[in-house]
């Protein structure tokens, strides 16, 4: 089969390698779309200290296609089903998971490798973290369900009712999908971004009022304009979603008197931010931060993908498609910031 292997940052190959092999109690699916994500950027540009073990390897994890082979054991899946298969599955047996914080499992199993056209499915994803897509969901709008379950994840922890208002900072597509569901349940949101292409599709899927952070060199004149769009009482709710220390800075002197900010886009190891110890206790800040998806929000995801309007935002959000060979070219456009996500596509145009 093709596949495109990482050999170090800025080198990926499109080669020709052995079809993976499975085990009695895995899956193997032929990759029909594999998403490009902001994970898999920062590993085409500087590797990853835990998704890449050896060079080279193989990458991806964003991806639907079709069961080809099952392990003798399997009962729940048979070939010809079209799946959606999560980039982990906890382990439902340390500390975090009796808990019932599956996000947090210390035994976390990974799953990476679908910049390919067959991926082999590890045993505990199969049991725990593959859905059959639904007839009337495409697979390239399967594809996008992690992003969607981290995102409701994300969402409901933040404490959202229809009485807030929330501020969005970051117009990528975990931003775009927090607008989504705010507006879904009829929550007015403020959008902040620099990219105009994609504030212009932040406004498309409903974002009520949508600001360039450039339009406002003055901090001061930013926080004044939110303000104003909040009867002076600023956002009870602001996510951040773009993953820098000084938006992290930013979301915590937006936020109104009581509210929350949901510290969402994960920065740079090793950073750090400077709060303001007087708002945080006199304003009574609530500051959380919150990772990953857990298997039931991934269920109540894919039910999420069966609304006609959450269909439309996604089809805002992967505006692109291309062939897997082209794949070092898809990187190269989603950091130029001129697309939002590309469908890659291992079999088309070969
Ligand atoms: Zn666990």
């Amino acid at each position: 089969m093709y596949a495109c292997l990482f050999y170090g940052p800025g080198d990926i190959r499109y080669e020709k390698i052995p079809v993976p092999k499975i085990n009695e109690n895995e899956i193997l699916v032929k990759v029909d779309t594999v998403l490009t994500g902001g994970t898999d950027l920062k590993t085409f540009k500087r590797g990853h200290p835990v998704l890449i073990k050896k060079i080279p390897s193989l990458f991806g994890h964003q991806f639907s296609g079709e069961i080809v082979m099952t392990g003798k054991n399997i009962k729940k899946f048979s070939c010809g089903q079209k799946v959606v298969s999560l980039n982990s599955a906890p382990c439902l047996e340390c500390n975090f998971c009796k808990k019932k914080r599956f996000n947090l499992c210390e035994n976390i199993e990974f799953l990476n490798g679908a910049y390919a056209e067959y991926v082999s499915i590890p045993e505990r994803i199969v049991k725990y973290n593959t859905y059959i897509i639904p007839e009337n969901i495409d697979l390239e709008t399967a594809s996008i369900l992690e992003s969607l379950a981290v995102v409701l994840h994300g969402y409901e922890r933040s404490e959202i009712t229809k009485d807030k208002t929330l501020c969005v900072i970051g117009t990528g597509s975990i931003g775009l999908l927090f607008i989504a569901l705010a507006k879904l349940n009829k929550v007015k949101v403020i959008s902040i971004g620099r990219n105009p292409y994609k504030l212009n599709i932040s406004e498309k899927i409903g974002a009520d009022f949508v600001l360039n952070i450039k339009d406002f060199p003055d901090e001061g004149e930013l926080i004044k304009k939110i303000n104003s769009l909040t009867n002076n009482y600023g956002p009870e709710v602001v996510i951040e979603a773009a993953g820098f220390p000084e938006t992290w800075e930013l979301a915590a002197r937006i936020a109104g008197r009581g509210g929350l900010v949901n510290f969402f886009g994960g920065c740079k190891k090793g950073t750090k931010v400077e709060l303001d110890t007087y708002k945080l206790h006199y304003d009574e800040l609530k500051l959380i931060g919150v990772f990953h998806h857990t298997p039931e929000y991934v269920q109540k995801a894919l039910g999420l993908l069966s609304d006609n309007y959450i269909r439309s935002v996604i089809k805002n959000i992967i505006s692109k498609t291309l062939p897997l060979q082209e794949l070092k070219r898809a990187f190269q456009m989603h950091e130029s910031g001129e697309v939002i996500q590309i469908a890659v596509k291992p079999e088309e145009y070969r």
